[in-house]
């Protein structure tokens, strides 16, 4: 077999602890383990550490290492030349790297390569690495591959080992963060990203919120100083640290002086989805807002002179100011009836919702859709712009029932909902969902706060 070790360029030897942490377990801790730390030059750039575990490992620490309790196997079959020379090569994946872009830099060969993605179902997933995607491999004193894992995320690891007789083995380990209850409110005084960022709310939160209540609030337009809401949602730890947010529990919003309220609840088919507390959908036929209001800088002023003819005529929708390629979404499910170019519309959709709705969108930059296709709720249809008879880069947004324009802002409250939680399944849903609204209730009143034991919870 050929000696690939030749690549690392030896710069120093760090006394530096094996970062792998989870491999030694403690069980272990009593080997002296003399490792010595390779690091590439730095044309090579970026992260590439080798380390080189030097010892003769008694076989129960050498399967720590490789993390395969199930095997003796392992140890038993590698020679003692194996045990000395084992080294630890980290790899992370860049822009336009390919696998054999990795393997190469780690000193494998083609060959070896070609070995493990021929091994299984399970080695094509190594075919579609993500850049920060990490890989780590583990070589032999003759340069061979002895196992190689891939670290999709902080949650997930994909592992392959070479087996006594010479193959390689697939392993998905897998880990459960630890999930806490967080409570977070906020009074819109600036904007619900200002405020919410200033909560503590992540952008994603609060997406997730404007999504829960889309049919309610049209968040580019309804949202006044005053507004306020509160949310219960899991964050999740990995190692006492924090890695991400989990989904929101239950959450009201105040808009305007009226609040809404929603709860997660999964249904005894497991669907998950929001309801209200008395078990309505929150998903309903046509969203509020049919532009991503994330990237609405300005409101409109709908009372303003019409910019191009000065004077105030009838205004048949509701304009969104937003830039220039700001993504425009389907208002509901439907079919589109009309996509094309008008020098009055500019680039515009008309989409059908059933029998008696139509949502047309105008002035569009681009149209995503043709005429004839099939759209899903917030499917994006198109992107804001500034064709046709537009003094700057807005969507003109209308709604038709039976023909006639109404006012999508109060139109969609009034239409039929969504499908509520059916009566064989209300006493399910109430035992569920009625803890998470106690919790949002009591998290909200300051006066409870000073117990001391619920707010260990409340960060
Ligand atoms: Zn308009």
């Amino acid at each position: 077999m050929q000696d690939h070790r030749k690549n690392p360029r030896l710069l120093g030897a760090l006394g530096k602890h094996f970062p792998r942490t989870h491999a030694l377990a403690a069980g272990v801790a009593s080997f002296a383990l003399a490792l010595t730390l390779f690091i590439s030059t730095p044309d090579v750039e970026a992260k590439r550490t080798a380390l080189e575990v030097s010892l003769s490992l008694p076989e129960s620490a050498v399967q720590q290492i490789h993390e395969q309790p199930e095997a003796p196997t392992t140890a038993a079959a590698a020679p003692p030349s194996v045990m000395e020379g084992l080294r630890v090569v980290q790899e992370t994946v860049r822009n336009g790297d390919t696998l054999s872009d990795l393997f190469q830099r780690a000193g494998i060969s083609s060959a070896e390569m070609y070995q493990l993605l021929s091994s299984g179902q399970e080695a094509k997933q190594l075919a579609r690495l993500v850049p920060g995607e990490e890989l780590t491999f583990q070589i032999d004193g003759e340069g061979s591959l002895q196992s190689l894992e891939l670290h999709r995320d902080r949650l997930s690891k994909v592992e392959f080992s070479r087996d006594n007789s010479n193959e390689y083995k697939y392993a998905l380990h897998q880990r459960d963060p630890e999930r806490y209850t967080a409570f977070r409110q906020a009074e819109i005084t600036n904007s619900l990203f200002v405020d919410g960022s200033k909560a503590g709310l992540s952008n994603n939160l609060i997406m997730e919120m404007a999504d829960i209540f889309g049919s309610d609030i049209d968040f580019a337009l309804d949202i006044r100083k005053g507004d306020k809401f509160s949310v219960v949602f899991d964050e999740e730890f990995l190692d006492g640290e924090k890695i991400g947010n989990g989904a929101i529990q239950a959450v009201t919003f105040t808009n305007q002086g009226k609040t809404f309220s929603a709860v997660r609840y999964t249904d005894s088919n497991g669907d998950t989805n929001y309801y209200t507390p008395d078990g309505k959908s929150m998903r309903k036929a046509f969203i509020r807002t049919p532009v991503d209001f994330a990237r609405i800088s300005s409101h409109f002023n709908p009372r303003r002179l019409h910019p191009i003819h000065k004077t105030r005529r009838p205004h048949n929708g509701t304009d969104y100011a937003a830039p220039r390629g700001t993504p425009v979404y389907s208002a509901g499910d439907g079919r589109v009836i009309k996509a094309g170019y008008t020098r009055a519309n500019g680039n515009y959709v008309f989409i059908q919702h059933g029998e008696r709705y139509i949502t047309r969108y105008l002035h569009l930059n681009k149209r995503n859709v043709k005429r004839g296709q099939r759209v899903k709720q917030r499917q994006v249809i198109g992107t804001v712009g500034a064709t046709g008879y537009a003094t700057g880069p807005h969507l003109h947004y209308e709604f038709l029932v039976d023909g006639h324009h109404r006012n999508p802002a109060t139109i969609v409250r009034k239409l039929p909902k969504a499908k509520a939680i059916p009566q064989s399944e209300m006493a399910r849903f109430q035992t569920q969902t009625q803890p998470l609204m106690a919790q949002l209730e009591r998290f909200e009143q300051p006066a409870l706060a000073q117990n001391a034991d619920e707010k260990d919870s409340v960060n």
